[in-house]
């Protein structure tokens, strides 16, 4: 009986739960999905990891209706083919993506060696520092927009960081490309001002967070902070004076972005109506649960199948999400009593006092969130997309439901 090699390509991500197979190819984002007995029983063989995509099948199968129509859509999308196996005398290699990152936790766990010299630095791509807010201002988001996203808050009022434990931190990573953000009125900016130094950290790029109402008249003061990032935060975009101090603030020269606090459909038109209005091209709309707009969400926020087959994921991405949570991995959080987070939904991790490199390794070790997969919580766990959805963020943590979809 006449033999074949049937594949199905490198490039196509394979993903089966139970009786549901999909096949995504990373090059186009098509997605297909089957759940026939017959087709099941060809992925599984395909997926066994020595058999690298590539299986024998005897005429007999290939004839079988199902099989026959699934090996027909995938060559109709360039997904899979099959050749008549006499052409090779061995059966053929196809080499599988493999990512291979240097924060592959398992492998930097299993030799700590590897962790105690610098590399455990290479970890830590940010770190957000709350400094003392004293404001004047009353916004609806104060009390929780903070958990959810980089946002200033009246809770951190009480007391000052202490700047020699900062300094402290900031020197052990003066040789790293760290991205630190800053929250913290004017007086708080100005205490760092006084002590900066930019030849001192040249690697690190500096953020200041700040909401539009609590931007200086005098923007002299800012400019003494070299290379810094200026991002707006906008909670109310129909308040008269937001707009006023907007239309003043983009007069300056200065690296500005622009994040609207979205909390429903109104909020949403009076941010376009002002991006529009005052030309602003740099921006983020940021949805903010208040536990009282759950079926904004529903619409605007939750993903439905469709949106998940238009947003395109690489390959790449999908191997990233099988091992980190890209919304946490690598990110810190120092409040200005000096406690370390990552996130303000997680216990704290340590304290300003330790060395950076030991927090680290306790996040490694004890994974509060840097790891939080979505293939590891319900009911993504058991859905064949978990690897193409965006991973687990605060927003999921705000409103307690691991998976905003319409899907499941
Ligand atoms: S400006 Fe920031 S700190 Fe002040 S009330 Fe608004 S959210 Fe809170
Ligand atoms: S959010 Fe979870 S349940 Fe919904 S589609 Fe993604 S993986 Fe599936």
């Amino acid at each position: 009986m006449k033999k074949y090699w049937f594949y199905i390509e490198s490039y196509v991500y394979i993903s089966q739960k139970k009786d549901k197979v999909l096949l995504y190819n990373t090059l186009d984002g098509k997605l297909l999905e089957f759940n026939d007995k017959e087709t099941l029983k060809i992925i599984t063989r395909l997926k066994k990891s020595s058999n690298h995509q590539i299986i024998n099948l005897i005429e007999s199968e290939i004839k079988q209706p199902k099989i026959k129509k699934f090996i027909s859509i995938l060559k109709q999308h360039y997904m899979g083919d099959l050749y008549d196996s006499s052409l090779t005398k061995m059966k053929p290699i196809q080499l599988l993506p493999y990512l291979k990152i240097h924060n592959d936790v398992k492998f930097l766990l299993k030799n700590e060696n590897e962790l105690i010299g610098n590399h455990i630095l290479e970890n830590l791509y940010e770190i957000t520092i709350y400094l003392a807010n004293t404001c004047d201002t009353e916004c609806d988001i104060c009390n929780d927009g903070y958990k959810q996203f980089i946002c200033c808050n009246k809770r951190f009022n009480n007391s000052d960081i202490d700047l020699n434990e900062l300094w402290h931190t900031f020197y052990q990573l003066k040789n790293q490309p760290v991205n630190i953000n800053i929250i913290g009125n004017i007086k708080s900016i100005n205490d760092i001002l006084d002590r900066y130094n930019p030849n001192d950290f040249s690697f690190m790029s500096f953020s200041w967070y700040t909401h539009v109402l609590n931007i200086p008249d005098n923007f002299e003061l800012i400019k003494r902070f070299n290379n810094l990032n200026v991002s707006v935060i906008i909670s109310n975009p129909s308040d008269e004076k937001c707009v006023d101090k907007l239309k003043f603030i983009l007069k300056n020269d200065f690296k500005l972005k622009f994040y609207f606090i979205i909390q429903s459909d109104d909020s949403l038109n009076q941010a376009n109506d002002l991006i529009h209005k005052l030309n602003i091209s740099d921006y983020v709309f940021q949805p903010f649960y208040n536990g009282s707009n759950y079926d904004f969400f529903m619409s605007n926020v939750f993903n439905s199948k469709k949106d998940i087959q238009n947003h395109k994921v690489s390959f790449k991405d999908i191997l990233i999400n099988e091992k980190i949570n890209i919304n946490y991995f690598g990110r810190l959080i120092i409040t200005n009593t000096g406690d370390i987070f990552t996130s303000f939904y997680n216990k704290k991790i340590g304290s300003i006092k330790d060395d950076i490199k030991s927090v680290i390794l306790k996040e490694l070790k004890e994974n509060t969130n840097w790891r939080t997969l979505r293939r590891d919580y319900i009911p993504c766990k058991s859905c064949t997309y978990n690897l193409l959805c965006p991973p687990i963020s605060n927003i999921e943590k705000a409103l307690k439901k691991n998976n905003l979809c319409t899907i499941l």
